[in-house]
């Protein structure tokens, strides 16, 4: 241990509602407050927006759509809507495409869409709703004033500064704000098991027409005729059609660390995911090339600038959703949106699809973005309030955004009412939600 020397931080920007992170939770709940008349900061430590979605080249959106009575549809919309539209008009948005049939033979859709554009789309959303935003502002702790967060301290290439903001919303997929600022959290299943990440690359010159012809390759049946003939630790994956062509993604490594996965809050594992995520790439697409048809002439265009983390530390907030709630399609009073994704597990080798019953989506309680302990504080995102396996289906891009703006929306509302977020009129929120376009639950309560 050094002793570090004491020193002064320069407030350098106060503002009304303050965001941490510019994932799909984050650039929802940006647009929804700057949209309110707030004066509006987001935190970004990258020089773009998109999250996982762009940082970690994930490009497919999932749970905007569910399987309702057996067709397809949105149940995500609002905010989530002027990002399709905007992506749609900069040509980087392929058409919802089916993902897998669930049990009652019905398929959920999820819609690819190019990182670019994304990255694109997303600053014209949030810069023409008015947000002040805040690229290479790597956040690093809070300065607390009793319950509530006072400032949020970054680290910037003109040093450390502190902003200090009336509300605070954490949607660093992290948990960050949270964990900083003393609200309880939780890492993984009772075993410390988090999700197994992944690092996602694209390919180009892929054959099309070949692939269409042949039908699309049947990665796990030729993963496992490749037997030992390669170092391929994850035995199923997806190989999905980006919106141009002969350009594919490739969702196929697993980055673990000692027989486990590596933990994306711990700063030598994330290290060492990249030199290995690379290294995976790197065997995954020779196998590629050499296996798969249509992939003999590909190149890899590009490999993603950091690994995809799927899961790492989750408030406990006051409603903590599960397994069963998504399962059974479960209603909430104050329920702020929708999601029909099933339960997606990364288990060792492998990828567990756990389909919905009946309706096909359930509603998604406020409750969950609620910390305990921290009076100006949400958490939208894949840091929401779950069990791991609640989180294994609410933690993909659809459910983010359809929380992120509900919470843009609530920390107005209990600023301008002098109230905590807990306390606010959950009903004036829902109503305010469906106002501005975003779906709620069956008849919109
Ligand atoms: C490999 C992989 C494949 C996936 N596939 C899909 C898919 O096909 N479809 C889908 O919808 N979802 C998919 N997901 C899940 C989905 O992408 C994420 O769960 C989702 O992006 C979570 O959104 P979020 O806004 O909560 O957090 P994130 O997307 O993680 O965004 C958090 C943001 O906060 C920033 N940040 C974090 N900490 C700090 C800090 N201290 N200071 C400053 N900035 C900070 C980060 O840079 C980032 O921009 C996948 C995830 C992975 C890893």
């Amino acid at each position: 241990m050094i002793i570090e020397p004491a020193r002064e931080t320069e407030v350098v920007a106060e503002t009304e509602i303050l965001i941490l992170g510019g994932g799909p939770a984050g650039i929802a709940a940006a647009t929804a407050a700057a949209r309110t008349g707030a004066r509006t900061m987001l935190l970004e430590k990258y020089g773009f927006l998109g999250g996982m979605g762009t940082a970690a080249m994930v490009t497919n959106f999932c749970g905007l759509h569910a399987s309702i009575n057996g067709s397809v549809q949105q149940v995500v919309r609002g905010v989530a809507d002027d990002i399709l539209e905007r992506l749609d008009r900069l040509d980087g948005l392929r058409e919802p495409h089916p993902v897998k049939a669930t049990g009652g033979g019905h398929d959920i859709a999820a819609q690819a869409y190019d990182t670019s554009a994304y990255k694109m789309a997303a600053d014209d959303l949030l810069l023409s709703a008015g947000v002040d935003i805040r690229f290479h502002s790597f956040a690093v702790g809070v300065a607390m004033d009793g319950p509530c967060i006072d400032a949020v301290l970054v680290e910037t290439k003109s040093g450390r500064k502190a902003i200090k903001a009336e509300m605070f919303i954490d949607c660093s997929g992290d948990g960050d704000l949270a964990y900083w600022s003393g609200a309880e959290c939780e890492k993984g299943d009772a075993t410390g098991f988090m999700a197994y990440p992944t690092t996602m690359f694209r390919v180009a010159n892929a054959d099309d027409e070949k692939i269409h012809n042949e039908g699309k390759p049947n990665l796990t049946q030729l993963i496992a005729e490749a037997g030992d003939d390669y170092d391929l630790p994850r035995k199923t994956g997806v190989l999905g059609s980006q919106p141009h062509a002969g350009e594919w993604r490739v969702n196929l490594t697993q980055i673990s660390r000692d027989g486990a996965p590596i933990d994306g809050s711990d700063w030598d594992d994330l290290g060492y995911a990249e030199t290995e995520g690379r290294r995976q790439s790197q065997e995954y697409f020779r196998f590629l090339k050499d296996r798969v048809p249509g992939f003999e002439n590909s190149y890899l265009l590009e490999t993603a600038p950091q690994i995809g983390i799927r899961e790492t530390r989750r408030i406990v907030g006051e409603y903590q959703l599960t397994k069963d709630d998504v399962l059974s399609c479960r209603d909430f009073e104050d329920s702020i949106g929708c999601n029909g994704w099933p339960l997606e597990q990364h288990l060792q080798g492998n990828a567990k699809w756990t389909f919905l019953a009946g309706r096909g989506y359930h509603q998604i309680p406020y409750g969950t973005t609620l910390p305990k302990g921290v009076d100006n504080l949400l958490v939208a995102g894949r840091c929401a309030s779950t069990t791991p396996e609640g989180q294994a289906s609410l933690r993909v891009s659809g459910p983010c955004f359809a929380m992120g703006q509900a919470v843009g929306t609530a920390a107005e509302l209990a600023r301008r009412s002098g109230v905590t977020p807990s306390e606010i009129d959950r009903q004036a929120l829902q109503a305010r939600l469906v106002a501005d376009g975003a779906f709620i639950g069956d008849a919109q309560l």
